[in-house]
């Protein structure tokens, strides 16, 4: 069974390095499909710049148009915190015991991992495919203790082990390295400089025609 690929996000706005990690993994992994699933109230930040819905529309623009990747709206619809880890209990029942379900994050998301709310049964739930990220080395000596504890037993460097089995392994990923974030983004915006070419022209419409991330100066899109 080709397994799933989840892709969560504040997607504060989207960008060329969601996609492109969306992308790659797809290709790594032989996802039947890739599913971003827009955060709702983040619990472990500050609160984003653009309203839950607009970050859902954006996610939407931004994939329209690939077969593979989908989007699901079910943490933005929700009054609950939006735990990963329940996310995934709940696309469980939906997507069958035996499917393989992989949860994609960037290498900060991962290195970050143990601070998650219950994060030791995400891997009852899923496989970990991780991608590296510029500025986010994937060392074992970057880990802490109980990340590297937890995980060291369940590395893997063969995509056939996260199709077969429907949870438990960490694959980590190779991807093209972009460095590119959403908080470079909203801080570029707010500047006034043009985020153009950072991320799909129809997100850059919406952010304009909506006016997300100005604080008073526009950019000129004619430039
Ligand atoms: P912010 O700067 O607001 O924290 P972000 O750009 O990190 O946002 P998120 O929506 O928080 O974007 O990221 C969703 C997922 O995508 C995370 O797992 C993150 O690690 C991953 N990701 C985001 N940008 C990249 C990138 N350039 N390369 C690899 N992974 C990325």
């Amino acid at each position: 069974m080709r397994p799933v690929g989840i892709l969560g996000g504040t997607f504060d706005p989207i960008h060329f390095g969601h996609l492109r990690l969306a992308e790659e993994m797809a290709q790594q992994l032989d996802l039947e499909e890739v599913r971003f699933i827009p955060s709702g109230r983040p619990w472990h930040r500050d609160v984003p710049g653009a309203q839950p819905t607009q970050r859902l529309e954006m996610v939407r623009l931004a994939i329209a148009g690939n077969p593979r990747f989908r989007l699901d709206g079910r943490e933005v619809s929700s009054d609950s915190p939006g735990y990963t880890v329940e996310t995934l209990a709940g696309l469980r029942p939906e997507l069958g015991a035996n499917r393989p379900l992989c949860l994609l994050l960037g290498a900060d998301a991962f290195l970050g991992l143990a601070t998650w709310h219950r994060w030791q049964a995400l891997f009852e739930l899923a496989h970990i495919a991780v991608a590296q990220r510029p500025g986010f080395p994937l060392r074992v000596e970057q880990m802490g203790a109980a990340l590297r504890a937890e995980v060291e037993g369940r590395m893997s460097n063969d995509p056939h082990q996260l199709q077969n089995t429907p949870c438990g392994k960490v694959m980590a990923c190779p991807m093209a390295l972009l460095d590119i974030s959403a908080t470079r983004i909203r801080a570029a915006i707010a500047a006034g400089q043009s985020p153009r070419y950072l991320l799909p022209d129809a997100v850059v419409d919406y952010i304009q025609t909506h006016h997300l991330y100005r604080q008073g100066k526009q950019w000129n899109s004619k430039q």
